[in-house]
């Protein structure tokens, strides 16, 4: 199979299994900060029970015919946590490391980050445990549309709206549009976001998480009296949201002194030359090799730098409670999802670090394909610089919707964040009352 047939967004090294399940499991992970913000909220009982469960769990087997003639038959989920505010909204990912306990937890924070900047969305994730790259084209593509003819019911524009995530694209967006849109027999764009331009996409929406951290760093920098001409960054990963927070940081005036991605960081007080990285990311599809006049550090080393401002935005679980104590930035940003544990939490609260967590940070990303749903809907597209107005808009709003709520009840703003999307999920339930 020619490189240039596989997908892109396969660069992310996941933890192995068994770490990942046993030791830092995503559901539990994710509902004991729920919990925590529902104590707080003084959820009534029922509704604490219906939050705490999934709307509806599909598994689905599909069968596809490989290259050489025969029958595999994968294994595919489609969870839709919540949709008392919408239809639901979440990614879709093919990788061997995606189980049911995993695709719930993804879709329950779905929901509280739709939420969190107030979409009218509910939440949802799908996965299909295959391994991309070692799929032709063509056999991805016989998979996509048959599990998405296997989730069908569930599929809508009014309904439930997937987009990109790990291993999937733009052209796998594609083809799910276009076997939905057979079965409709019409064509309709707005059933999944992350498209390509011509088909429906929206201008923007690439830069949309990068850009949503900057902003969140630059709201966060100003909360704290800190200047951000000037402010130090560290950035874990050098995708889609780093390479692109690094830049619109550097834009901003702050000095991005270590970038790292898979293949290892490099760090240079005097600053690094984005552009010349994300070139240089470009023609080597890697950091390596890349000197930036710096020295290399590890990806362990870069997370605990002397720096303003930290980025995570490589992988989930990185700041642990074995590192967590040995973070010397004063503020980080999530970009991924995940990159700190539960516990891990705790510490950096006793050490003062302001965390900007990924539900609120990284939801740059799902307010631009809202965006494009808006726009597919309408079929009235905006420019880039009205999308990034309006993202920069709700992101800026978003930031003090959690800031005040975790100055009014003395909570971090993780805390605030789960606070503010439990409370407007659970008033829509009230409001609807609940059909039991
Ligand atoms: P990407 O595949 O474009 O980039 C991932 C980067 O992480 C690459 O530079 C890769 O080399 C690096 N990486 C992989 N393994 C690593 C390791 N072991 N140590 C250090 N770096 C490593 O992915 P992305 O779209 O930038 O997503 C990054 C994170 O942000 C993920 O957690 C993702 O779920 C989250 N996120 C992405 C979006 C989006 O719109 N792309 C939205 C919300 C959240």
């Amino acid at each position: 199979m020619a490189s240039d047939l596989r997908l892109p967004t396969n660069s992310i090294v996941r933890p192995d299994k068994e770490t990942f399940l046993n030791e830092e499991n995503p559901f539990e992970a994710m509902m004991s900060r729920f919990d925590r913000a529902a104590q707080l909220l003084d959820l009534e009982p029922g509704l604490y029970k219906v939050l705490r469960h999934p709307e509806k769990q599909i598994t689905v087997s599909i069968p596809v015919l490989m290259d050489n003639g025969e029958v595999e038959v994968f294994t595919g989920y489609r969870v839709l946590y919540n949709t008392s505010r919408g239809p639901a909204k979440g990614g879709i990912r093919f990788d061997m490391h995606v189980d049911m306990e995993e695709v719930k937890a993804l879709a329950a924070w779905m929901t509280w980050k739709c939420a969190v900047v107030n979409l009218p969305f509910g939440g949802a994730k799908g996965g299909v445990i295959c391994d991309p790259l070692k799929l032709s084209v063509g056999e991805l593509e016989r998979l996509t549309r048959r599990y998405t003819t296997g989730i069908i019911n569930t599929l809508g524009p009014d309904s439930d709206v997937p987009a990109p995530d790990v291993n999937t694209n733009e052209r796998v967006m594609a083809w799910i549009m276009d076997t939905y849109s057979m079965a409709m027999r019409h064509t309709v764009t707005a059933v999944v976001t992350g498209k390509p331009i011509e088909l429906g996409g929206s201008l923007g929406r690439r830069e949309a998480t990068g850009r949503g951290v900057m902003i969140s760093t630059r709201e966060a920098l100003k909360h704290l009296g800190m200047r951000i001409e000037g402010a130090t960054v560290a950035v874990q990963g050098f995708g889609n949201v780093g390479s692109v927070a690094a830049d619109l940081l550097t834009k901003e005036g702050c000095r991005v002194v270590a970038v790292s991605d898979k293949s290892g960081g490099i760090y240079n007080k005097a600053g690094i030359d984005v552009p010349a990285a994300i070139e240089h990311v470009k023609k080597h599809r890697s950091l390596e090799g890349f000197a930036g006049g710096g020295e290399h550090v590890s990806n362990d080393e870069l997370l605990l730098l002397d720096v303003d401002v930290l980025v995570p935005a490589a992988l989930e679980n990185v700041i642990t409670r074995h590192n967590a104590g040995k973070v010397r930035a004063k503020v980080i940003v999530e970009g991924a999802n995940g990159p700190t544990t539960a516990p891990a939490d705790a510490i950096l609260d006793e050490k003062g670090v302001f965390v900007v967590p990924d539900i609120l940070a990284n939801a740059g990303g799902v307010t631009v394909s809202y965006f494009e749903w808006v726009q597919d809907r309408q079929a009235y597209f905006w420019t880039e610089d009205v999308v990034n107005e309006r993202l920069t808009e709700i992101m800026v709003r978003s930031f003090n919707d959690v800031l005040q709520l975790s100055l009014q009840h003395k909570v971090n703003m993780r805390t605030a964040a789960y606070m503010l999307a439990i409370s407007r999920v659970a008033t829509v339930h009230r409001l609807r009352g609940i059909y039991a």
